[in-house]
């Protein structure tokens, strides 16, 4: 009865034992007194797949991982000798040849009288718990390492090498796409001994069709084994050429946008598993907040170190034009009865004040455009005349550094859908960077050539040129290549960023285009051409700027006679005859002989004042037909009211350029052909 009894109980507790055992997912043992497995294991041999006779006696050893094999012997000899619990933690072999984390515990029994009779062990799987934990602190590990870091390439440098180190992986490179999204540039990679580095700059391409798209997506890229699952064009070329077999690749996408890559290269086919591939995501994700947030940093301090740069060399713009005009003041005060001298003054104050007011124009607009509040005046222009503003107003610049200037303009008739000032104003910025940053005697080349829907004036030189390392950042604001003294010309780093911004108000580019190994620079303009493209128009009519001619007999009156030669001087370049008059009565005198067809009439004179002299002008028989054109500062309706009632048929206002000149000749010409 009462061994029954026993046997009952042994068994209860035999079996409440087993219930438990199951019921906390663990591996049952029992080893001997003197701890060897001297019976079957089916837990053991279940969980690593080891056979009786590959566990027995210390055989289960060998299903221990490598590196925690000593350890775990001494840990167990340890417990043996002492008769103490034995508890580790170590990796384990299971079926499938994949290591484990499992904790193992293992208390002695002893009989009634005191004496060891076996071992029972248990051990249970904590590789999850294990593998998080690991990967918190190689995550915190890197952190720490990069938390003072203050360049992108040490941050880079830092989690590739822990993180390559921690997957023994062959290779970790970390690359940023660049903003054309079809090209990537390795910037820096992590490389286990003997593995080749694979900085650079690469195609996109190279991953084939399929990968690129799931790069853009965001989707992780992960080969097991190159040879057998992607195709030559797939990235096997690209993969076998750097000797790597398996791959995990993390793109980056923020704001729909590839921007970054982080990947582990193996030299042999590998499995990897799902915490791996998480563990690549999150460190790339990491890394990149922690560049982005260093390159904005440094971006930041760029701009502030540029504005402060910019505040000095403004005022000392400021104060440039100021000291001669201050000068000039002081002059007139001295000379009001030398009207030669006080003429001279006015033209230099007048230049200076000019150059002041450019500076502030320049300076107003980018702060419109900023806000936003900038608005163009389209309208449909031809494109020869937006270039001969633009030359129109740096020619003095060109001519006096001797440079040749060559035009070529499409033969037919270009037209677009642009605020012609402002394009003027862009072209002329290029043309005037042109002329400045070449030595003198230097050759510009503007060509304009329609390209399908759109058209490219590109500005060519063979000047001091622009160095590569600065080619992105001279369109930024306050942007200037280096310090050199034969680049200080007296800029603020205002325009190309301005022109830039105008540009792309109308739709259009402006970008240094890429010429390897020559001499200069080249700037490229794009804009789309208006709707209504090519009128083509017979040559003979064209002049070389694309301006039909026809001759006429012109006076120009005006007492600033820097003002009315310049005028005659460029009608006489566009084939006119023209005489010169500073004041109304040489004008009178002049008329009677040459008949003039046409006369420009400066308002303000003294003596005899514009209205006047056409009135004058008008009373003289022999001129019937006179076309009389007004010059005058000022271009309100009261102004223009008094011009028509002086007789004048035109208003012009000054400072007036060659091609609102022609443009109004043109029309005279025009109008007298339909009423012949
Ligand atoms: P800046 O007023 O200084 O000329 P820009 O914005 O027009 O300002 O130009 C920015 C910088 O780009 C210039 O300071 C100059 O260093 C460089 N640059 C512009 N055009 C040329 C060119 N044609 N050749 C050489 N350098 C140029």
């Amino acid at each position: 009865m009462s061994d029954t009894h026993h046997q009952c109980e042994a068994f209860a507790s035999d079996a409440r034992y087993r219930a438990l055992v199951m019921a906390s997912c663990a591996i049952l043992w029992e080893a001997s007194a003197d701890g060897e497995f001297t019976a079957e294991q089916p837990g053991w041999t279940a969980y690593t797949g080891q056979r009786f006779d590959q566990l027995s006696g210390w055989g289960w050893l060998d299903a221990i991982h490598p590196d925690d094999r000593e350890r775990t012997a001494a840990l167990w000899r340890e417990a043996l000798a002492g008769r103490t619990m034995y508890q580790v933690e170590h990796r384990v072999r299971g079926r499938d040849g994949c290591y484990r984390y499992l904790n193992g515990r293992a208390m002695p029994i002893m009989n009634a009288d005191g004496v060891l009779v076996e071992w029972i062990g248990a051990h249970a799987d904590i590789d999850e718990r294990k593998r998080a934990e690991e990967r918190l602190r190689l995550l915190d590990a890197m952190s720490q390492a990069t938390r003072n870091a203050d360049d992108p390439i040490s941050v880079m440098a830092v989690t590739t090498r822990m993180l390559g180190q921690y997957l023994d992986v062959t290779r970790c490179p970390y690359a940023d796409v660049e903003p054309d999204n079809d090209r990537f540039t390795i910037r820096h990679d992590w490389t286990a001994e003997g593995a080749s580095s694979t900085v650079g700059v690469y195609s996109l391409e190279l991953f084939g069709k399929r990968a690129t798209a799931d790069m853009h997506d965001g989707k992780t890229f992960c080969i097991t084994n190159v040879d057998r699952e992607l195709g030559e064009s797939d990235g096997a070329a690209m993969f076998n050429a750097i000797a790597c077999k398996a791959i995990i690749c993390c793109p980056l996408v923020k704001d729909g946008r590839l921007v970054a890559m982080m990947a582990v290269h193996q030299d042999r086919p590998r499995n990897w598993t799902d915490r791996e591939v998480a563990l690549v995501e999150e460190t790339a994700e990491r890394s990149w907040a922690h560049i982005e947030r260093i390159r904005a940093t440094e971006a930041l301090r760029d701009a502030d170190r540029r504005k402060t740069e910019f505040l000095a060399i403004l005022a000392h713009e400021l104060r440039n034009p100021l000291a001669p005009i201050r000068s000039g003041l002081q002059l007139l005060r001295e000379t009001h009865d030398k009207p030669a001298t006080a003429a001279r003054v006015r033209d230099m104050m007048e230049r200076q004040v000019n150059q002041m007011v450019d500076l502030v124009n320049d300076l107003l607009d980018v702060a419109r455009i900023n806000r936003g509040n900038f608005e163009l005046k389209l309208a449909r222009v031809a494109l020869a005349d937006v270039v001969a503003i633009a030359v129109e107003t740096t020619m003095p610049l060109i001519e006096s550094s001797g440079h040749t200037l060559n035009i070529d303009l499409p033969a037919h008739e270009t037209l677009l859908n642009v605020d012609a000032t402002r394009l003027a104003q862009v072209i002329g910025n290029v043309l005037g960077n042109a002329a400045k940053y070449t030595p003198a005697g230097g050759h510009i080349d503007i060509v304009a050539r329609q390209e399908g829907q759109s058209v490219r004036i590109s500005v060519t030189d063979n000047g001091i040129g622009i160095p590569d390392d600065a080619a992105h950042a001279i369109f930024d604001m306050f942007a200037q290549v280096g310090t050199s003294t034969e680049r200080a010309q007296g800029g603020l780093g205002i325009g190309l960023s301005l022109a830039r911004r105008l540009m792309e108000l109308h739709g259009g580019t402006i970008e240094l285009a890429p010429r390897p190994g020559a001499i200069g620079s080249t700037f490229d303009i794009r804009l789309p051409l208006a709707d209504v493209v090519v009128k083509d128009t017979p040559p003979a009519a064209m002049d070389g700027a694309g301006v039909p001619r026809r001759a006429f007999r012109v006076l120009v009156v005006d007492d600033n006679e820097d003002a009315a030669d310049m005028l005659a001087t460029l009608m006489e370049m566009n084939g006119h005859t023209t005489r010169v008059a500073n004041d109304g009565a040489q004008a009178l005198l002049i008329a009677k002989e040459f008949f003039p067809e046409v006369a420009f009439l400066d308002i303000g004179m003294p003596g005899m004042d514009g209205y006047q002299l056409s009135e004058a002008l008008g009373r003289m028989p022999q001129l019937a037909g006179l076309v009389r054109i007004a010059l005058t500062g000022w271009g309100d309706e009261n102004a223009r009211a008094r011009s028509r009632d002086a007789g004048f048929d035109h208003h012009l206002l000054k400072p007036c350029t060659l091609v609102a000149v022609e443009a109004l000749l043109q029309e005279i010409a025009q109008r007298q052909r339909a009423t012949a």
